[in-house]
């Protein structure tokens, strides 16, 4: 999943790119409101931890215009304060839910767990299809029960297919998911991962559109 991080707090910001890395999030870092707002105009995000007290535009301000616009991308606010106005503020405008700074990363990232499945309306989270089943919370898929190691990329993949059956995948979402805006991969590398996902799995598991993307047949 693709998760914009708004933070302008250099030492929070970097544990936390760190953090839900590990947990398995594609993490896009910025510090100031105005170019997490010029990002969430442009891009599409699967999750976004605010900060309220940010430079050129507060959270607030970030999170009232985002809803404006109808985007109704699960956000997270955090607050610095124990700043009861804050909290009711962001509420108003449109928050999923709050943490208070200092906060636990494992409290963090079962609140954004927690988000995610209300907003997809999942009762539980997992993804099935067919005899693949992935667990997000443990950033696990299974073929038939066993356990099946993917890369990072892989993982992005397939997770993002299997959640949009039925619909093309463009080239350019994926490429986005699997390098961010920071990469250098050389630009063939998707064929590569799609490649080693039909090996894992099944060779016609993911179909080539010509010209446009990928995707994966909803069950019928
Ligand atoms: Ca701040």
């Amino acid at each position: 999943m693709r998760l914009l991080l708004v933070e302008d707090d250099e030492l929070l910001g970097d544990g936390l790119k760190v953090g839900l890395t590990q947990a398995g999030y594609r993490v896009e870092w910025l510090k100031d409101g105005r170019l997490a707002n010029h990002a969430l105009k442009a891009e599409q995000f699967d999750l976004v931890v605010l900060d309220i007290g940010l430079p050129e535009m507060s959270g607030i301000e970030v999170l009232n215009a985002l809803r404006q616009r109808d985007n109704t991308t699960p956000v997270l606010l955090l607050t610095a304060y124990d700043a009861i106005s804050d909290r009711i503020n962001g509420l108003d405008a449109g928050a999923d839910d709050y943490l208070v700074k200092p906060f636990d990363l494992d409290e963090l990232l079962a609140r954004l767990r927690a988000i995610v499945r209300r907003s997809t309306g999942r009762a539980v989270n997992l993804i099935e299809y067919n005899d693949i089943t992935i667990d997000p919370s443990k950033h696990q898929i299974s073929k038939a029960g066993t356990d099946v190691s993917l890369s990072q990329s892989e993982y992005q993949i397939l997770h993002y297919l299997l959640s949009h059956t039925g619909k093309v995948a463009t080239r350019q979402k994926l490429e986005e998911l699997i390098h961010g805006w920071d990469s250098n991969s050389e630009s063939n590398s998707l064929e590569v991962f799609i490649h080693h996902l039909r090996k894992k799995f099944d060779k016609d598991l993911i179909r080539t559109i010509r010209g446009v993307g990928y995707m994966v047949d909803k069950l019928s």
